[in-house]
Protein backbone atom coordinates (compact mmCIF):
# COMPACT_ATOMS: atom_id res chain seq x y z
CA UNK A 1 0.00 0.00 0.00
CA UNK A 2 1.67 3.33 -0.98
CA UNK A 3 2.22 5.57 1.62
CA UNK A 4 -0.27 9.08 2.48
CA UNK A 5 0.99 12.33 1.02
CA UNK A 6 2.68 14.81 3.75
CA UNK A 7 1.86 18.28 3.15
CA UNK A 8 2.85 21.54 5.02
CA UNK A 9 -0.17 23.91 4.58
CA UNK A 10 1.54 27.60 5.38
CA UNK A 11 -1.00 29.93 6.56
CA UNK A 12 -4.29 29.48 8.74
CA UNK A 13 -6.44 31.94 6.89
CA UNK A 14 -10.02 30.87 4.69
CA UNK A 15 -7.86 29.60 2.12
CA UNK A 16 -5.04 26.93 4.63
CA UNK A 17 -7.62 25.86 6.43
CA UNK A 18 -9.84 24.97 4.29
CA UNK A 19 -7.03 23.40 2.07
CA UNK A 20 -5.65 21.69 5.42
CA UNK A 21 -9.00 20.13 5.85
CA UNK A 22 -9.60 18.63 2.34
CA UNK A 23 -6.25 17.59 2.01
CA UNK A 24 -6.84 15.31 5.45
CA UNK A 25 -10.33 14.02 4.06
CA UNK A 26 -8.12 12.77 0.98
CA UNK A 27 -6.12 11.43 3.63
CA UNK A 28 -2.88 13.20 3.30
CA UNK A 29 -0.73 13.77 6.49
CA UNK A 30 -1.25 17.48 7.30
CA UNK A 31 0.98 19.77 9.28
CA UNK A 32 -0.35 23.49 9.37
CA UNK A 33 1.45 26.31 10.41
CA UNK A 34 0.85 29.51 11.21
CA UNK A 35 2.94 31.90 13.62
CA UNK A 36 -0.44 34.09 14.21
CA UNK A 37 0.73 37.52 14.67
CA UNK A 38 1.24 38.22 10.59
CA UNK A 39 -2.03 39.67 10.60
CA UNK A 40 -4.90 37.56 8.46
CA UNK A 41 -7.42 39.03 6.74
CA UNK A 42 -9.98 36.46 6.70
CA UNK A 43 -10.58 36.97 10.35
CA UNK A 44 -11.42 41.02 9.04
CA UNK A 45 -13.64 39.87 5.97
CA UNK A 46 -17.18 40.34 5.65
CA UNK A 47 -17.55 37.24 4.36
CA UNK A 48 -19.69 37.90 1.69
CA UNK A 49 -20.23 35.29 -0.74
CA UNK A 50 -21.05 37.16 -3.49
CA UNK A 51 -20.24 35.59 -6.73
CA UNK A 52 -23.28 38.02 -8.28
CA UNK A 53 -22.60 41.45 -7.21
CA UNK A 54 -18.65 40.99 -7.24
CA UNK A 55 -19.01 39.89 -11.34
CA UNK A 56 -21.01 43.18 -11.70
CA UNK A 57 -19.29 45.81 -10.01
CA UNK A 58 -15.83 44.10 -10.27
CA UNK A 59 -14.29 44.79 -13.92
CA UNK A 60 -11.55 42.07 -13.58
CA UNK A 61 -13.62 39.41 -12.88
CA UNK A 62 -16.64 40.12 -14.91
CA UNK A 63 -16.27 37.14 -17.03
CA UNK A 64 -15.48 34.77 -14.75
CA UNK A 65 -19.47 34.75 -12.88
CA UNK A 66 -19.23 30.80 -14.06
CA UNK A 67 -16.53 30.63 -11.61
CA UNK A 68 -17.41 32.42 -9.17
CA UNK A 69 -20.93 30.48 -8.79
CA UNK A 70 -19.03 26.86 -9.22
CA UNK A 71 -17.30 27.82 -5.80
CA UNK A 72 -20.06 29.19 -4.55
CA UNK A 73 -21.73 25.73 -5.26
CA UNK A 74 -18.94 24.23 -3.33
CA UNK A 75 -20.28 26.11 0.15
CA UNK A 76 -23.17 24.05 1.03
CA UNK A 77 -20.50 20.90 1.09
CA UNK A 78 -18.64 22.97 3.16
CA UNK A 79 -20.36 24.35 5.59
CA UNK A 80 -22.06 21.09 6.14
CA UNK A 81 -18.25 19.45 6.47
CA UNK A 82 -17.04 22.23 9.43
CA UNK A 83 -20.66 23.18 11.06
CA UNK A 84 -20.65 26.69 9.70
CA UNK A 85 -23.92 29.02 9.37
CA UNK A 86 -24.32 29.67 5.88
CA UNK A 87 -26.83 32.64 5.29
CA UNK A 88 -28.44 32.06 2.20
CA UNK A 89 -31.31 34.57 2.41
CA UNK A 90 -29.87 36.40 -0.37
CA UNK A 91 -28.67 40.28 -0.62
CA UNK A 92 -30.39 43.44 -1.58
CA UNK A 93 -29.06 46.02 -4.06
CA UNK A 94 -30.37 49.37 -2.51
CA UNK A 95 -29.86 52.74 -3.92
CA UNK A 96 -30.75 55.76 -6.07
CA UNK A 97 -33.42 54.79 -8.81
CA UNK A 98 -30.47 56.20 -11.25
CA UNK A 99 -27.69 53.64 -9.49
CA UNK A 100 -30.66 50.84 -9.26
CA UNK A 101 -30.72 51.04 -13.00
CA UNK A 102 -27.78 50.86 -13.52
CA UNK A 103 -27.10 47.25 -11.42
CA UNK A 104 -30.19 45.83 -13.25
CA UNK A 105 -28.21 46.66 -16.52
CA UNK A 106 -25.02 45.19 -15.24
CA UNK A 107 -27.28 41.73 -13.97
CA UNK A 108 -28.74 41.65 -17.52
CA UNK A 109 -25.74 41.29 -19.36
CA UNK A 110 -24.52 38.58 -16.70
CA UNK A 111 -27.95 37.00 -17.76
CA UNK A 112 -29.72 37.56 -14.35
CA UNK A 113 -32.59 39.66 -12.85
CA UNK A 114 -33.08 40.96 -9.48
CA UNK A 115 -36.75 41.07 -7.76
CA UNK A 116 -37.82 44.55 -7.48
CA UNK A 117 -38.41 45.41 -3.25
CA UNK A 118 -41.76 47.07 -2.19
CA UNK A 119 -40.94 49.42 0.08
CA UNK A 120 -42.85 47.88 3.11
CA UNK A 121 -40.46 44.51 2.55
CA UNK A 122 -37.06 46.86 2.13
CA UNK A 123 -38.22 48.30 5.57
CA UNK A 124 -38.77 44.84 7.13
CA UNK A 125 -35.65 43.24 5.89
CA UNK A 126 -33.38 46.28 6.44
CA UNK A 127 -34.73 48.78 8.80
CA UNK A 128 -33.40 52.23 9.44
CA UNK A 129 -32.87 52.64 5.73
CA UNK A 130 -33.02 55.68 3.98
CA UNK A 131 -36.36 56.53 2.75
CA UNK A 132 -35.48 57.81 -0.33
CA UNK A 133 -33.56 54.48 -1.57
CA UNK A 134 -35.14 51.45 -3.43
CA UNK A 135 -34.28 48.18 -3.52
CA UNK A 136 -33.42 44.45 -5.62
CA UNK A 137 -33.12 41.39 -4.40
CA UNK A 138 -30.72 38.88 -5.66
CA UNK A 139 -30.48 35.20 -3.78
CA UNK A 140 -27.29 34.16 -5.46
CA UNK A 141 -25.23 35.87 -3.39
CA UNK A 142 -24.70 34.72 0.16
CA UNK A 143 -22.97 34.89 3.62
CA UNK A 144 -21.28 33.81 6.64
CA UNK A 145 -19.09 35.53 9.60
CA UNK A 146 -15.83 35.21 9.15
CA UNK A 147 -14.58 34.63 12.43
CA UNK A 148 -16.69 31.72 13.91
CA UNK A 149 -15.99 30.38 10.06
CA UNK A 150 -12.14 30.38 10.77
CA UNK A 151 -13.21 29.03 14.44
CA UNK A 152 -15.17 26.21 12.66
CA UNK A 153 -12.63 25.39 9.96
CA UNK A 154 -10.09 24.80 12.54
CA UNK A 155 -12.19 22.55 14.73
CA UNK A 156 -13.13 20.66 11.76
CA UNK A 157 -9.25 20.12 10.75
CA UNK A 158 -8.17 19.24 14.63
CA UNK A 159 -10.72 16.59 14.22
CA UNK A 160 -9.90 15.18 10.61
CA UNK A 161 -5.98 14.52 12.15
CA UNK A 162 -4.43 17.85 10.70
CA UNK A 163 -1.25 18.93 13.16
CA UNK A 164 -1.30 22.42 14.37
CA UNK A 165 2.18 24.42 14.73
CA UNK A 166 2.57 28.31 15.76
CA UNK A 167 5.29 29.08 14.07
CA UNK A 168 6.55 30.72 10.20
CA UNK A 169 7.13 28.60 7.70
CA UNK A 170 10.27 28.49 5.77
CA UNK A 171 11.00 25.72 3.43
CA UNK A 172 9.67 22.29 2.47
CA UNK A 173 11.59 20.58 4.67
CA UNK A 174 10.95 16.43 4.30
CA UNK A 175 7.40 17.17 3.69
CA UNK A 176 6.26 16.08 -0.27
CA UNK A 177 4.53 19.41 -0.61
CA UNK A 178 4.32 22.60 0.92
CA UNK A 179 1.12 24.58 0.55
CA UNK A 180 1.76 28.58 0.38
CA UNK A 181 -1.60 29.93 1.35
CA UNK A 182 0.31 32.99 2.86
CA UNK A 183 -1.90 36.08 2.08
CA UNK A 184 -0.50 38.91 1.59
CA UNK A 185 2.54 38.38 2.98
CA UNK A 186 6.00 38.07 1.07
CA UNK A 187 8.15 35.97 3.34
CA UNK A 188 8.45 32.96 0.95
CA UNK A 189 9.19 35.20 -2.48
CA UNK A 190 12.48 33.67 -2.52
CA UNK A 191 10.87 30.21 -2.65
CA UNK A 192 8.33 30.36 -4.55
CA UNK A 193 8.66 33.59 -7.30
CA UNK A 194 5.42 33.86 -8.31
CA UNK A 195 4.64 35.45 -4.77
CA UNK A 196 6.64 38.47 -5.37
CA UNK A 197 3.72 38.87 -8.54
CA UNK A 198 1.58 40.14 -6.03
CA UNK A 199 0.06 43.57 -5.08
CA UNK A 200 -1.08 44.22 -1.35
CA UNK A 201 -4.48 45.66 -1.16
CA UNK A 202 -4.91 47.33 2.15
CA UNK A 203 -9.05 47.18 3.15
CA UNK A 204 -10.68 48.97 6.18
CA UNK A 205 -14.29 47.94 7.69
CA UNK A 206 -16.28 49.82 9.99
CA UNK A 207 -18.15 47.94 12.70
CA UNK A 208 -21.36 49.18 14.40
CA UNK A 209 -21.74 46.50 17.32
CA UNK A 210 -24.96 48.73 18.62
CA UNK A 211 -26.90 48.25 15.40
CA UNK A 212 -28.41 45.20 14.44
CA UNK A 213 -29.08 46.56 10.62
CA UNK A 214 -31.84 43.96 9.10
CA UNK A 215 -32.11 40.20 8.01
CA UNK A 216 -30.26 40.93 4.71
CA UNK A 217 -26.69 41.81 3.32
CA UNK A 218 -26.66 45.11 1.47
CA UNK A 219 -24.89 46.91 -1.76
CA UNK A 220 -25.29 50.32 -1.81
CA UNK A 221 -23.44 53.37 -3.53
CA UNK A 222 -19.77 52.98 -2.42
CA UNK A 223 -19.53 50.72 0.38
CA UNK A 224 -21.75 47.06 1.49
CA UNK A 225 -23.47 46.61 4.68
CA UNK A 226 -23.27 43.24 6.87
CA UNK A 227 -25.53 42.61 9.48
CA UNK A 228 -24.54 39.49 12.03
CA UNK A 229 -23.98 38.53 15.61
CA UNK A 230 -21.32 41.47 16.13
CA UNK A 231 -23.35 44.11 14.95
CA UNK A 232 -23.51 45.80 11.18
CA UNK A 233 -20.17 45.61 9.36
CA UNK A 234 -19.91 48.61 6.25
CA UNK A 235 -17.35 48.00 3.94
CA UNK A 236 -14.70 48.61 2.69
CA UNK A 237 -11.51 50.27 1.09
CA UNK A 238 -9.90 49.16 -1.43
CA UNK A 239 -6.02 50.67 -0.77
CA UNK A 240 -3.58 49.12 -3.40
CA UNK A 241 0.38 49.23 -2.36
CA UNK A 242 -0.70 49.50 1.73
CA UNK A 243 0.17 46.67 4.00
CA UNK A 244 -0.01 48.35 7.06
CA UNK A 245 -3.56 47.56 9.62
CA UNK A 246 -3.93 51.12 11.39
CA UNK A 247 -7.11 52.46 10.85
CA UNK A 248 -7.48 55.79 8.84
CA UNK A 249 -9.82 58.37 9.17
CA UNK A 250 -9.14 60.07 6.05
CA UNK A 251 -9.17 57.19 4.24
CA UNK A 252 -12.42 56.08 5.97
CA UNK A 253 -14.16 58.89 5.46
CA UNK A 254 -15.72 58.26 1.74
CA UNK A 255 -16.77 54.76 3.61
CA UNK A 256 -18.48 56.56 6.69
CA UNK A 257 -20.33 58.98 4.12
CA UNK A 258 -21.74 56.03 2.03
CA UNK A 259 -22.90 54.21 5.41
CA UNK A 260 -24.47 57.41 6.61
CA UNK A 261 -26.64 57.70 3.00
CA UNK A 262 -27.65 54.10 3.59
CA UNK A 263 -28.41 54.23 6.77
CA UNK A 264 -29.17 58.10 8.13
CA UNK A 265 -28.68 56.75 12.03
CA UNK A 266 -25.47 55.49 11.50
CA UNK A 267 -24.37 59.27 10.67
CA UNK A 268 -24.48 59.43 14.95
CA UNK A 269 -23.40 56.05 15.94
CA UNK A 270 -20.50 54.62 17.05
CA UNK A 271 -17.88 52.25 15.34
CA UNK A 272 -14.76 50.58 15.61
CA UNK A 273 -12.47 50.21 12.72
CA UNK A 274 -10.90 46.58 11.27
CA UNK A 275 -8.34 46.51 8.74
CA UNK A 276 -6.49 43.60 6.33
CA UNK A 277 -4.20 43.30 3.36
CA UNK A 278 -5.61 41.26 0.85
CA UNK A 279 -2.98 40.03 -1.81
CA UNK A 280 -4.30 40.79 -5.37
CA UNK A 281 -3.01 39.60 -8.67
CA UNK A 282 -2.93 41.07 -12.37
CA UNK A 283 -6.04 39.48 -13.40
CA UNK A 284 -8.04 40.02 -10.07
CA UNK A 285 -8.13 36.07 -9.99
CA UNK A 286 -6.33 33.65 -6.94
CA UNK A 287 -3.01 31.71 -8.05
CA UNK A 288 -4.11 28.06 -7.68
CA UNK A 289 -1.60 25.29 -8.34
CA UNK A 290 1.27 23.97 -8.80
CA UNK A 291 4.14 26.62 -8.32
CA UNK A 292 7.15 26.68 -10.98
CA UNK A 293 9.15 25.50 -7.68
CA UNK A 294 9.16 21.63 -7.69
CA UNK A 295 7.13 20.37 -4.51
CA UNK A 296 5.18 23.80 -3.83
CA UNK A 297 1.64 24.80 -3.96
CA UNK A 298 0.32 27.66 -4.25
CA UNK A 299 -2.94 29.17 -2.89
CA UNK A 300 -2.72 33.10 -2.72
CA UNK A 301 -4.18 36.11 -4.31
CA UNK A 302 -7.82 35.71 -4.03
CA UNK A 303 -8.06 39.67 -3.58
CA UNK A 304 -11.93 40.96 -2.40
CA UNK A 305 -12.82 36.86 -2.52
CA UNK A 306 -11.17 34.36 -0.64
CA UNK A 307 -13.67 33.57 1.69
CA UNK A 308 -15.98 33.01 -1.50
CA UNK A 309 -13.06 31.32 -3.49
CA UNK A 310 -11.85 29.26 -0.45
CA UNK A 311 -13.83 25.89 -1.26
CA UNK A 312 -12.49 25.87 -4.66
CA UNK A 313 -8.80 26.55 -4.17
CA UNK A 314 -8.77 23.91 -1.56
CA UNK A 315 -10.14 21.28 -4.17
CA UNK A 316 -7.48 22.04 -6.48
CA UNK A 317 -4.68 22.11 -4.11
CA UNK A 318 -5.93 19.07 -3.07
CA UNK A 319 -6.19 17.31 -6.74
CA UNK A 320 -2.44 18.48 -7.50
CA UNK A 321 -1.02 17.33 -4.17
CA UNK A 322 -2.66 13.68 -4.51
CA UNK A 323 -2.00 14.08 -8.59
CA UNK A 324 -5.49 14.16 -9.81
CA UNK A 325 -7.76 16.35 -12.46
CA UNK A 326 -7.67 19.31 -10.97
CA UNK A 327 -11.43 20.11 -12.70
CA UNK A 328 -12.77 22.36 -14.94
CA UNK A 329 -11.63 25.96 -13.80
CA UNK A 330 -8.09 25.14 -12.35
CA UNK A 331 -6.39 26.28 -15.50
CA UNK A 332 -7.39 30.36 -14.87
CA UNK A 333 -5.80 30.08 -11.12
CA UNK A 334 -2.73 28.22 -13.37
CA UNK A 335 0.05 29.97 -10.96
CA UNK A 336 1.77 30.04 -13.96
CA UNK A 337 0.13 32.22 -16.32
CA UNK A 338 2.11 35.15 -15.59
CA UNK A 339 5.31 33.55 -17.23
CA UNK A 340 3.89 33.41 -20.36
CA UNK A 341 5.24 36.36 -22.62
CA UNK A 342 7.77 37.35 -19.88
C1 LIG B 1 -11.82 44.56 4.81
C2 LIG B 1 -11.90 43.28 4.04
C3 LIG B 1 -13.14 42.77 3.68
C4 LIG B 1 -13.23 41.58 2.96
N1 LIG B 1 -14.46 41.07 2.66
C5 LIG B 1 -14.54 39.88 1.99
C6 LIG B 1 -15.81 39.30 1.75
O1 LIG B 1 -16.84 39.84 2.12
N2 LIG B 1 -15.85 38.12 1.08
C7 LIG B 1 -14.72 37.46 0.67
O2 LIG B 1 -14.82 36.39 0.04
N3 LIG B 1 -13.50 38.00 0.91
C8 LIG B 1 -13.40 39.19 1.55
N4 LIG B 1 -12.18 39.76 1.78
C9 LIG B 1 -10.99 39.12 1.21
C10 LIG B 1 -10.57 37.94 2.02
O3 LIG B 1 -10.48 38.32 3.36
C11 LIG B 1 -9.24 37.44 1.51
O4 LIG B 1 -9.26 37.20 0.13
C12 LIG B 1 -8.94 36.12 2.22
O5 LIG B 1 -9.13 36.27 3.60
C13 LIG B 1 -7.54 35.67 1.97
O6 LIG B 1 -7.35 34.51 2.74
P1 LIG B 1 -5.93 33.86 2.82
O7 LIG B 1 -6.09 32.59 3.56
O8 LIG B 1 -5.34 33.82 1.45
O9 LIG B 1 -5.03 34.91 3.62
P2 LIG B 1 -5.09 35.45 5.11
O10 LIG B 1 -6.46 35.34 5.66
O11 LIG B 1 -4.45 36.78 5.11
O12 LIG B 1 -4.19 34.42 5.91
C14 LIG B 1 -2.82 34.30 5.68
C15 LIG B 1 -2.21 33.65 6.91
O13 LIG B 1 -0.85 33.30 6.58
C16 LIG B 1 -0.06 33.48 7.75
N5 LIG B 1 1.35 33.55 7.33
C17 LIG B 1 2.01 34.56 6.75
N6 LIG B 1 3.29 34.20 6.52
C18 LIG B 1 3.44 32.93 6.95
C19 LIG B 1 4.51 31.99 6.96
N7 LIG B 1 5.72 32.28 6.45
N8 LIG B 1 4.31 30.77 7.49
C20 LIG B 1 3.10 30.43 7.99
N9 LIG B 1 2.03 31.27 8.00
C21 LIG B 1 2.21 32.50 7.48
C22 LIG B 1 -0.62 34.74 8.37
O14 LIG B 1 -0.29 34.79 9.75
C23 LIG B 1 -2.13 34.58 8.12
O15 LIG B 1 -2.79 33.99 9.21
C24 LIG B 1 -12.05 40.92 2.55
C25 LIG B 1 -10.80 41.41 2.93
C26 LIG B 1 -10.72 42.58 3.67
C27 LIG B 1 -9.37 43.08 4.10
Amino acid sequence: MSRSASVIVAGAGALGLSAALALADAGCSVTLSDPGDRGCASAVAAGMLAPVFEAALEPEIAGHLDLLLAARNLWPALAGRAGIDLDRSGTAAVGSQAWLADIGARLTRLGLRGADLPRRLLDELAPGLAPDLEGLLLREDWRLESRPALKALRQAAQAAGVEFRDAAVRERGAADWLVIATGADQSLAGLSPELAGLTPIKGQILNFSDVRGGRVSLRGEGCYAAPGSEGLAVGATMEPGLTDTKPDMVALAPLVTAAGRMFPGLAQATFGVSAGVRAATADGLPMVGRSLTPGVILAVGARRNGWLLAPLAAGIVTACAMGRDAGPYAARLEPGRFEAGR
